[in-house]
């Protein structure tokens, strides 16, 4: 069945691999990502084979998918507080900025005779989740008097809101936040995380400042790029997913649509160039199952001319393969892409 994306397992657990051995020499061990994929648990299974340490997900939805996985569990966003309950059931620890929730956490934790951990976000510039730096402190000294919590780390969020690239001066200021608030305050702390695949440069440069001893990787294991400038890293794969698409109609047309032009199906008014008749292939699969400007063809003489709700145009017209009616067109994806094919109950997901 079409559309699907097939996952490579095999080279799934090799970028989980080569990220787990590269931070191990520099002291961090890894959060393996799951939210693109839905923490598919055969999946996640992979990246545990593979050597990250923690499997992390800003859904709770997603961790409870994983309960029987005999692993450490993040989750990543910031608690809803009606959530509280499963938070502490499913996930043992959670990024926190809330005192507040906290407080529901620690409290629902000591109900079940847990105790639930702690890693507080602190806000470094890109103004997503955090506590501003400045309030570090005054937070602290309320937040360990919460029961039922016990604080386990400090990290950051950056390149998600703000594009604020990681470097020495932003995670620097983190590691010595941590360790002022480590002396201070008597904590025993496990994570000082020092962000996602944007930090990988750092560490592929070997610059990522001492003290930072956690990262938390999505995209790189899964697409084998960092994302502070966009580069595929030498020595992880980028196939891991590969979307296949049937084509249902296949015809020479004009470039330029006749009669006058209003709005497209999405409400914008569309712009064209003439490149004259163009042979025209229409795929199964539409904007409510990928993004169609993260869809690279992997026959590299395809482009996407554009994407209604359930359809694709790709023009075929300069490729080499005679394409038919009923034959599947692969892709590999961007980040946007990726995430909506995975979450889009449409497209089918296979492992190979
Ligand atoms: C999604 C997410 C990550 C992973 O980001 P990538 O860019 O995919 O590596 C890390 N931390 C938080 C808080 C996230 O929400």
């Amino acid at each position: 069945m079409y559309p699907r994306v097939e996952v490579n397992l095999n080279k799934l657990k090799e970028n989980a691999n080569f990220l787990a051995k590269l931070s191990e020499k520099h002291g961090i061990k890894i959060m393996g990502v799951t939210k693109c994929f839905c923490a598919i648990p055969e999946l996640s299974k992979a990246l545990i084979e593979g050597g990250v340490e923690y499997i992390a997900d800003s859904r709770i939805e997603n961790l409870i998918k994983l309960k029987d996985l005999n692993v450490k569990k993040v989750l990543l966003r910031i608690p809803m507080q009606s959530e509280a309950e499963l938070v502490v059931k499913y996930a043992d620890y959670s990024q926190n900025s809330e005192l507040e929730t906290l407080k529901l956490l620690g409290a629902k934790a000591l109900e079940i005779g847990k105790i639930h951990k702690v890693i507080l976000m602190v806000d470094l510039g890109d103004l997503r989740e955090g506590i501003w730096p400045e309030d570090v402190d005054g937070f602290v000294a309320e937040a360990i008097k919460i029961e039922g919590i016990k604080i386990v780390g400090f990290g950051v969020n950056l390149t998600c809101y703000g594009g604020v690239i990681p470097d020495e001066n932003n995670l620097g200021r983190l590691v010595e936040i941590a360790k002022k608030m480590q002396e201070k305050y008597d904590l025993d702390l496990e994570i000082i995380s020092g962000g996602n695949s944007s930090s990988l440069y750092l560490l592929l440069e070997n610059r990522l400042p001492k003290g930072i001893n956690n990262l938390r990787f999505g995209e790189a294991l899964l697409l084998g790029r960092e994302t502070a400038f966009g580069n595929f890293v030498n020595g992880l794969h980028k196939d891991v997913f590969i979307l296949k698409a049937e084509i249902i109609e296949l015809k020479e047309k004009p470039s330029v649509p006749i009669g006058n032009i209003g709005m497209d199906a999405f409400g914008q008014k569309p712009h064209f160039e003439d490149k004259g008749i163009m042979k025209r292939a229409i795929v199964a699969m539409g904007r409510q199952d990928i993004d169609p400007s993260g869809l690279i063809p992997l026959d590299q003489d395809i482009s996407i001319v554009g994407a209604s709700s359930d359809h694709t145009i790709l023009d075929v017209t300069h490729s080499k393969r005679e394409y038919k009616v009923g034959d599947t067109v692969e892709f590999v994806m961007e980040y946007g892409a990726l995430l909506r094919a995975m979450t889009s109950e449409y497209v089918k997901k296979v492992t190979v």
